[in-house]
C-alpha cells in the first residue's frame, strides 16, 4: 500500500508507526478483549492512558509542577470563547495581538464577553510578521494577553514570545506544539487541538497555570469552566478516548525521536529545503511570510500566475503531493510540515518543485 506525501494543513499527517501501533491495539487492548473505544472512562486502563499522556507532554514539554494539563472537546476555536469566560472578569480588558485569521477569530469571541483591545496588530503588512516587543501596547487591567504562536493560514510563526510581568499571556499553539522546546513558565496557558502536530482531531490539550484556575466565576456552566475539568483530572464527562489514546502514541514517537530539541532541528532542516527552493527560485516562487518568522510549520508560498498555481496543484497531486492548496481565504500555495511529515517527504516536494520551475519559468 502506498501512502502519500501528506502536507494537509489539518486533520494532518500522523506518524506511520502510531498508526500501526494503534491498528495491532485496534480490536484487542492490552487483552481486555474490546477495544479503547469500547471501555468505561471510568476504569483503570483507560485512568492510566490518561494519566500515561498527561505525564509524557509534562516530560516533553518540561511543564512545571504548577500547571495542569487538560484534555478538552470543542477544539481550539472552543478556547476562544472559554478564554475570556473563565478570565475576562468585571474591570478587565482582553488584549489580543492581532497576527491574523486565528487571532482574528479570538478576538471576535472576546468581543462577545467583554472589553477587548487591540494590543498590536501587524494587518498593515498583510499580517507577514510577528510584531516585535515593543510594539504591543497592553493596559495595566489586561486580564491577559492572547498571541497566536502560528498563524497556520498565514504561515507566520513567533520565533521569540512576548512577556508582560505579571499579566499572564495565552497562547494558541494549534499548528506549533511540540514541534520546537518551549518555556513554559513564560505562559498563562496554552492551548492547541491535536489534529496538526499530536494526532487526530477531537481533543484540545489546554496547559494552564494552576492559580489562574482556581476557581472560575460562578456564573459559568460547569462544562467551560477550566477549574472543572481540572478537579476531575479531565474526566469530568466521557472524554475523547481514543483521541487521548492517540495523542499518547503520538507522545511516545516523539519520545522515540529524541524529544522536541530533536524534532525543532529535523523541523528546521525539512522547512530550509522548500524555502530555500523558493528563495533561488528567482521569483517563480514567492514567499510569502516575512523571512524572520517564516513557520516551520505552514510555509505559504505563490507562483507568479494562478493559472500556474492550479497547474502545480495538479500536477503535484497527480505525483503524490497531497494537501497543496492555499486556505481558501488567501488563495495560493501551502505545504505544512508538521512533524509527522517526513525529511524525506519534504526532499522530494523540494525536487518536484525545482522540476516544475526548470518546465515553466
Ligand atoms: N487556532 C489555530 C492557529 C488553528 O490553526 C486552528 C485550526 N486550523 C484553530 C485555532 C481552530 O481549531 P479547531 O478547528 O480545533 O477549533
Amino acid at each position: 500500500m502506498s501512502r502519500v506525501h501528506n502536507f494537509n494543513a489539518g486533520p494532518a499527517a500522523i506518524p506511520l508507526e502510531v498508526l500501526e501501533k494503534a491498528q495491532a491495539e485496534f480490536i484487542n487492548f492490552e487483552n481486555a478483549g474490546m477495544s479503547i473505544m469500547e471501555m468505561s472512562h471510568r476504569g483503570a486502563i483507560y485512568e492510566r492512558v490518561n494519566q500515561e499522556a498527561q505525564d509524557l507532554l509534562r516530560e516533553l514539554l518540561n511543564i512545571p509542577n504548577n500547571y495542569k494539563i487538560l484534555f478538552l472537546q470543542g477544539g481550539a476555536s472552543t478556547q476562544f470563547a472559554t478564554i475570556p469566560m473563565n478570565f475576562l472578569t468585571e474591570g478587565k480588558v482582553a488584549a489580543i495581538v492581532d497576527t491574523g485569521a486565528w487571532a482574528g477569530k479570538a478576538k471576535k469571541e472576546a468581543e462577545i464577553i467583554g472589553e477587548t483591545i487591540v494590543a498590536a496588530s501587524t494587518k498593515a503588512d498583510s499580517y507577514m510578521r510577528t510584531p516585535s516587543q515593543e510594539e504591543i501596547v497592553v493596559p495595566d487591567n489586561a486580564a491577559y494577553v492572547h498571541v497566536t504562536s502560528n498563524e497556520t493560514i498565514g504561515g507566520v510563526q513567533y520565533k521569540e514570545f512576548p512577556t508582560f510581568g505579571n499579566i499572564p499571556v495565552i497562547a494558541d499553539m494549534s499548528s506549533d506544539i511540540l514541534s520546537r522546546p518551549i518555556d513554559v513558565s513564560q505562559f498563562g496557558m496554552i492551548y492547541a487541538g491535536a489534529q496538526k502536530n499530536l494526532g487526530p482531531s477531537g481533543v484540545t490539550i489546554v496547559i494552564v497555570r494552576d492559580d489562574l484556575i482556581a476557581e472560575s466565576p460562578k456564573t459559568i456552566p460547569a462544562m467551560f469552566r477550566y477549574d472543572t475539568h481540572s478537579k476531575a483530572n479531565s474526566l469530568y464527562n466521557t472524554p475523547p478516548s481514543f483521541a487521548v489514546y492517540m495523542v499518547g502514541l503520538t507522545l511516545k514517537w516523539i519520545k522515540e525521536k529524541g524529544g522536541v530539541a530533536e524534532l525543532a532541528k529535523i523541523n528546521e532542516a525539512k522547512t530550509k529545503l522548500i524555502y530555500d527552493v523558493i528563495d533561488e527560485s528567482n521569483g517563480f516562487y514567492i514567499g510569502c511570510a516575512q523571512k524572520q518568522n517564516r513557520s516551520t510549520m505552514n510555509i505559504t508560498f505563490r507562483i507568479k500566475s494562478e493559472d500556474l498555481e492550479k497547474q502545480f496543484l495538479k500536477e503535484a497531486e497527480a505525483a503524490g503531493f497531497i494537501g497543496l492548496k492555499g486556505h481558501r481565504d488567501v488563495g495560493g500555495l501551502r505545504a505544512s510540515t508538521y512533524n509527522a511529515v517526513s525529511y524525506e517527504s519534504c526532499a522530494q516536494l523540494a525536487q518536484f518543485m525545482k522540476t516544475f520551475m526548470q518546465a515553466n519559468a
